[in-house]
C-alpha cells in the first residue's frame, strides 16, 4: 500500500485571513542617550501594582502547578456583588478582547455583520473578521464621536452585534446617556449590543451613560469591562462581560477552558478589595490627562473630548512623522497613518515631554 501523495504547496487557511491585519503591539520604548525613555502607546497604567496585589500574585504563584479555578468563583462572586448582578450573568475571559471574541462567535454565523464606529479599537476589524463575521464600520463625525444615528440606520437583518466604544479609543469622547438611550431604543431587540467600557473609570463628565443600568433595562444590552486599565492588570489579562443569562452562559461555554490563570483571578479579587487605593491613582491620571489637553489646546491644538486615559492628536498626513519626533526624544505614541496619534497619560516626565514636543512642533509647521 502507498501513502497518499502528499500535496504540493503551502497548508491551507481561511481566505479571510489575508484581509486581517496583524495587530501592532505599542512598540517598546527606543533607548536615546542621556534621556528617559517612555512607552505611552498602550494605553497602560504608569503605577506599578500595589502590594497587596503583588503578594496576592506571589501567593498563587505557589500553586501554578494546578489548572485554575475553572469556574473563576471567587471572582465572579465579588464582581456580582460589587456591581450588584446575578453571578449568572457573568462570563470571564483572558482580557477583555477574549470576550468579545466569543461575544462574536455565540451571536455570529458566516456573513452576519457586526455593527462599530471607526475609526474605533483595532481591535475590533480583527476578532470580527476571525469570528467569520463582517465588519460594517461608520465613521465618527466632526468631533470624532460615534454618530448614533447613522450606526442606526447601519443595522440591516444581517446585524447580529453592534459594539458601542465608549469613551472611544483612539479619540477619546464618550457617547451620552440620552443619546445612547435613544439608540438602543431603536435597535432590534434580537441584536446584541455591546458597549466596551474599557475606559470607564477615567470619565469625568456628567452625561456618560450608565451601562449597567441599560443592561438592567434592555435585555439586548452587554457590558464589557477590563481589569487593564484603570486596575493595572494589562499583563494579566483578564477581562468580562455583564449580559442575561443565556449571553453569559454561551460566553462561558465558548471560553477557552482554565483561560484565566489563578494569578489573574487572584489580582482581580486583590483589585477589587483595593480600589479605594487604586482610585486615587485613576485620579491623578485623570488630573493629568486634563493638565495635558488643557495646555496642548493653549498650544492651538485641536484635542476632541478626552474622557479616557490617552489624548487623540488628530494629525491627518503628519500622524507617522508626529510620531518620529516624539520617538526622537524617547517617548512612544500610537500613530495611525493617515488619521492621528494616540499618545497615553504617563507619568508626569512623560506627559511634560509630551507637552513640549507638541508645542515645537506647531512652531515648526508655522515657521
Ligand atoms: C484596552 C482596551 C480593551 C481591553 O483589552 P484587554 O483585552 O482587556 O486588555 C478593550 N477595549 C478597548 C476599547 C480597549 O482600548
Amino acid at each position: 500500500m502507498t501513502s497518499p501523495q502528499p500535496a504540493a504547496g503551502p497548508v491551507r487557511m481561511r481566505p479571510v485571513l489575508s484581509t486581517v491585519p496583524a495587530y501592532t503591539p505599542g512598540r517598546p520604548p527606543e533607548p536615546v542617550e542621556g534621556v528617559t525613555a517612555y512607552k505611552i502607546s498602550s494605553n497602560e497604567n504608569p503605577f506599578p501594582p500595589l502590594p497587596s496585589v503583588l503578594e496576592a500574585v506571589a501567593r498563587a504563584a505557589t500553586t501554578v502547578n494546578r489548572y485554575p479555578d475553572m469556574g473563576v468563583t471567587e471572582l465572579t462572586a465579588a464582581l456580582a456583588e460589587r456591581l450588584g448582578v446575578p453571578t449568572t450573568h457573568l462570563a470571564t475571559g483572558t482580557g477583555s478582547v477574549a470576550v468579545l471574541g466569543h461575544l462574536i462567535g455565540v451571536t455570529c454565523d458566516a456573513g452576519d455583520e457586526v455593527v462599530y464606529a471607526w475609526r474605533s479599537f483595532e481591535a475590533y476589524p480583527i476578532v470580527v473578521a476571525l469570528a467569520g463575521a463582517t465588519s460594517v464600520q461608520v465613521p465618527l463625525d466632526a468631533d470624532a464621536r460615534h454618530d448614533l444615528d447613522a450606526m442606526a440606520a447601519a443595522i440591516t437583518d444581517r446585524t447580529r452585534l453592534v459594539l458601542v466604544c465608549t469613551p472611544n479609543n483612539p479619540t477619546g469622547p464618550a457617547v451620552r446617556e440620552d443619546e445612547l438611550r435613544a439608540f438602543l431604543a431603536k435597535v432590534p431587540s434580537d441584536v446584541l449590543v455591546v458597549i466596551d467600557e474599557a475606559y470607564l473609570e477615567f470619565t469625568t463628565e456628567e452625561t456618560v451613560p450608565d451601562a449597567l443600568a441599560l443592561y438592567r433595562e434592555f435585555p439586548n444590552v452587554a457590558v464589557l469591562r477590563t481589569f487593564s486599565k484603570a486596575y493595572g492588570l494589562a499583563g494579566l489579562r483578564v477581562g468580562y462581560a455583564v449580559a442575561r443569562e443565556e449571553v453569559a452562559t454561551a460566553l462561558r461555554k465558548a471560553a477557552t477552558p482554565f483561560g484565566v490563570s489563578d494569578l489573574a483571578q487572584q489580582a482581580a479579587v486583590a483589585s477589587l478589595a483595593a480600589y479605594d487605593e487604586l482610585e486615587v491613582r485613576v485620579k491623578e491620571l485623570v488630573a493629568e490627562r486634563e493638565r495635558v489637553v488643557a495646555a496642548l489646546r493653549d498650544q492651538g491644538w485641536a484635542i476632541p473630548d478626552a474622557q479616557g486615559n490617552f489624548v487623540w492628536f488628530p494629525l491627518g498626513d503628519d500622524a507617522v512623522p508626529f510620531a518620529q519626533a516624539c520617538q526622537a526624544r524617547a517617548l512612544t505614541v500610537r500613530p495611525f497613518a493617515g488619521e492621528g496619534v494616540r499618545a497615553s497619560v504617563g507619568e508626569t516626565e512623560a506627559n511634560d515631554r509630551l507637552i513640549e514636543i507638541a508645542g515645537e512642533w506647531l512652531v515648526s509647521r508655522e515657521g
